[in-house]
């Protein structure tokens, strides 16, 4: 079996756990902050609990040490382990999005939508079982909310735009920020910082008010959930503003000629494999870094949730225009 990725630190009393989401290294990231009451960031999916389970007790951290574990939003990559973690953390409380915390006591409707965008096989291979959390245990959250962990606190900040519940979180201690999928997926090997826009609640313009909120907000690095740490984050938000931009721009002349998702997808590839940086390509093996590309952000999936967002936008705007011709 494959030695475990030992945990690496990032900041101060913040610690990266590569949660080896269905097997693959350096595909998600949970964190561990240091306090006195400890608290992880993400779970990962069903197939992390044991990565996972196995970082924190290397960390020294005992099952009824950890206090808190807080969610950027409940995709599964991020959130799917929380119901068997928590039983196996008795102690933690659960925090996420007040529209998040009712699918996290009842995960069924967000299995079946995760399989409807995925295919059931992938679905299991990827994320693996996902378990309910016990209700008494979740606490919701609202912009502005602080969550208290003794000696350092994590401020959260409402960024929708990726999914209508999702959430950064400032700690206070460093500045840090926790951007979850607000700018997207960073891969750190390629490098390439690529958008992700899924169906059914991406929304341009509140992505990129989010990602403004969060340069605002960061008084040091970016702490992505796919993956790791950026130091930079003005270019960091420039970048995935411009980036998101182009590939709505790019579905948006696609739709005044086809719907066909195939074709969609097609033509937002192009562009995609455009903004990998020039040259890493020939170092890196393409076929791997597509697999974890594709996994993670599928240019597919992408491609409809942009789609879904400008049908949605062009209907919003015939409708106000209807009522202003009656009016
Ligand atoms: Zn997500």
């Amino acid at each position: 079996m494959q030695e475990p990725p030992v945990p690496f630190p990032v900041a101060d009393g913040i610690t990266a756990i590569d949660t080896l989401m269905g097997g693959r290294a350096r595909y998600t990231a949970a964190y561990l902050l240091d306090a006195a009451e400890p608290t992880l960031v993400e779970t990962g999916p069903g197939t992390s609990v044991e990565p996972v389970a196995a970082a924190l007790d290397k960390l020294g951290m005992t099952s009824d040490q950890l206090a808190h574990i807080v969610l950027t939003h409940i995709h599964l990559d991020h959130a799917g382990g929380v119901g068997q973690l928590s039983s196996r953390f008795p102690s933690a409380t659960v925090w996420v999005h007040e529209r998040g915390a009712p699918h996290l006591a009842d995960p069924s409707r967000l299995i079946a939508s995760t399989a409807r965008v995925w295919g059931e096989r992938e679905m299991r291979e990827l994320f693996g079982p996902t378990l309910p959390v016990d209700q008494e245990r979740v606490r919701s959250i609202h912009d502005a909310d602080v969550i208290r962990m003794g000696d350092r606190e994590l401020e959260v900040l409402d960024t929708p735009g990726h999914a209508s519940h999702h959430v950064a979180l400032v700690d206070s201690r460093t500045g840090a920020v926790f951007t979850g999928d607000a700018l997207g997926i960073h891969v750190p090997d390629l490098p390439v910082l690529r958008p992700a826009t899924p169906p059914p609640e991406f929304d341009l313009e509140r992505y990129v008010d989010s990602i403004e909120r969060i340069r605002n907000a960061a008084r040091s690095i970016l702490l992505f959930a796919h993956f790791g740490p950026l130091a930079d984050v003005a270019a960091t938000c420039d970048l995935a503003i411009r980036r998101v931009r182009d590939w709505a721009a790019v579905v948006e002349t696609a739709l005044t000629e086809t719907e066909d998702p195939e074709e969609l997808a097609a033509r937002l590839e192009a562009t995609a494999l455009a903004d990998i940086e020039t040259g890493a390509e020939a170092t890196l093996d393409l076929a791997m870094l597509e697999d974890r590309l594709r996994l993670l952000s599928s240019i597919k999936m992408n491609a409809q949730g942009l789609a879904r967002y400008w049908k949605r936008r062009l209907e919003r705007e015939d409708r106000e225009s209807g009522a202003g011709r009656t009016s």
